[in-house]
């Protein structure tokens, strides 16, 4: 049990359990113009993940059965080739409509006519604008995001956005690195000083959110050598109060492949919800939302099967291997990807380096390890344990194009999620 399971049950007296569900979250897909480094996703313009129109099909049926609102996410949502097509079937229902928008997407080609669209069809929007200050934006999110944003949210206001009741836009604010978010209300109170005295843009509220250590978020948190700091952090910061609000007390996530997840976190970590609860929206009935299952299903708090990757030399090789390895494979928990190498390239012995940096690296609270590395595995034992899946060439090489090599030594993605599927196994067991 983790500390945070424990204090649930030290205050349910049992686990924590979902209510009746009010909002369906749809992640339309990966992929993203943006690559921010606080991103829990690893979206970007890199990904290939995208809801595709069968599974949107499920959705609507899904849909169907009366909830408060569907919320569509991703990525940046609307890079979906089908996101104006998948609008225009849910509102046909009438049913209410949310997008996620990190705003910079609205000026890129083909885009031009998306703000409109979104007036037109009623839809609420909730903007992230991580600060009012350039810099921070920037550092966050990349250079010359902080005007793009601004000049999304100025068209935006032109359409009647933050300024119209019926036409929401809420900012959202999330730190730009390792602490916590400032109260909700003071500093809504400045971003409104601030965006009015610089731009004259108008808003409608301000959402401020804590990062998740997960993803790229994680990866910055282990590079800044924070992550057990923050870790700490959130430990010490938790409120009770906040338990009921919960968003997986109320709604259900959809992952891009019609995966179902108790929030969007354990969609980033590959957690598909459990306790009796279908967890495809293939095997998900109307009834369902209503259902016992779903309404009162236990949430899934555990790193169920957590799993340290450990990655050396040839990367690019090995992400290549790896690519059918993301977070929407289904069964795939908790995956953890370190590049760093436990051994260090110049043949120092990483036990010499200090324990901090060591315990960054390793995690020791994982102790469920895979290695790979295109080279021989002498020295991972002591890394990956006894029980760990070691993956590289133990015997001579050979000369052939790289695509063949990869195949005939075992570096492909159904390999390498073979080995991963018994080491789980074996672990559980
Ligand atoms: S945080 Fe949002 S805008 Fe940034 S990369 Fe992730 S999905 Fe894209």
């Amino acid at each position: 049990m983790n500390d945070f399971e424990k204090q649930i049950v030290k205050i349910t007296g049992g686990g924590l359990h979902s209510r009746q569900i009010e909002i369906l979250q749809i992640n339309l897909g990966l992929r993203c113009n943006q690559q921010c480094i606080h991103c829990h996703l690893n979206a970007s313009p890199h990904r290939t993940e995208m809801m595709e129109w069968p599974v949107m099909e499920l959705v609507l049926q899904a849909a169907n059965s009366g909830c408060r609102l569907i919320d569509l996410t991703g990525g940046a949502p609307e890079l979906n080739p089908n996101f104006c097509r998948f609008i225009e079937a849910l509102r046909k229902k009438g049913h209410p409509v949310q997008v996620r928008t990190n705003l910079t997407v609205l000026l890129e080609p083909g885009m031009d006519k998306i703000p409109e669209f979104l007036r037109e069809h009623n839809i609420r929007l909730v903007a992230s604008l991580p600060c009012y200050l350039e810099e921070n934006v920037s550092a966050q999110r990349g250079k010359g995001v902080y005007e793009k944003s601004i000049t999304a949210i100025r068209q935006l206001n032109i359409l009647g956005y933050g300024k119209d009741p019926e036409l929401p836009l809420s900012l959202v604010y999330n730190p730009g690195g390792p602490f916590l978010p400032p109260p909700q209300s003071v500093l809504e109170e400045d971003y409104r000083r601030e965006m009015d005295l610089r731009f004259g843009i108008t808003f409608t509220r301000l959402l401020t959110i804590t990062n998740m250590p997960l993803g790229r978020f994680q990866a910055h948190l282990s590079h800044l050598g924070q992550e057990r700091n923050y870790l700490a952090l959130l430990r010490k910061s938790f409120n009770p109060d906040t338990l009921s609000g919960l968003m997986c007390r109320h709604q259900i996530s959809i992952g891009w492949d019609g995966t179902l997840y108790d929030c969007d976190f354990n969609l980033a970590l590959g957690i598909p919800v459990d306790h009796g609860a279908p967890d495809h929206i293939k095997s998900f009935w109307v009834a369902d939302l209503k259902a016992p299952s779903y309404r009162h299903r236990r949430i899934l708090l555990r790193m169920h099967g957590r799993c340290r990757f450990f990655m050396r030399r040839s990367f690019g090789l090995i992400r290549e291997a790896t690519k059918g390895c993301g977070p929407g494979y289904r069964g795939w928990r908790g995956r953890r990807v370190c590049q760093g190498p436990p051994q260090e390239e110049n043949g120092s012995n990483s036990e010499q380096q200090p324990k901090q940096y060591r315990d960054e690296v390793l995690l020791p609270d994982i102790t469920t390890r895979v290695s790979i590395e295109a080279g021989v595995t002498f020295g991972w034992h002591k890394y990956v344990g006894r029980e760990g899946e070691i993956i590289g060439i133990d015997h001579f090489g050979a000369s052939a194009p790289g695509k063949i090599l990869l195949k005939e030594f075992g570096f492909t993605s159904e390999n390498i999620l073979n080995r991963v599927r018994s080491l789980l196994t074996r672990k559980k067991s």
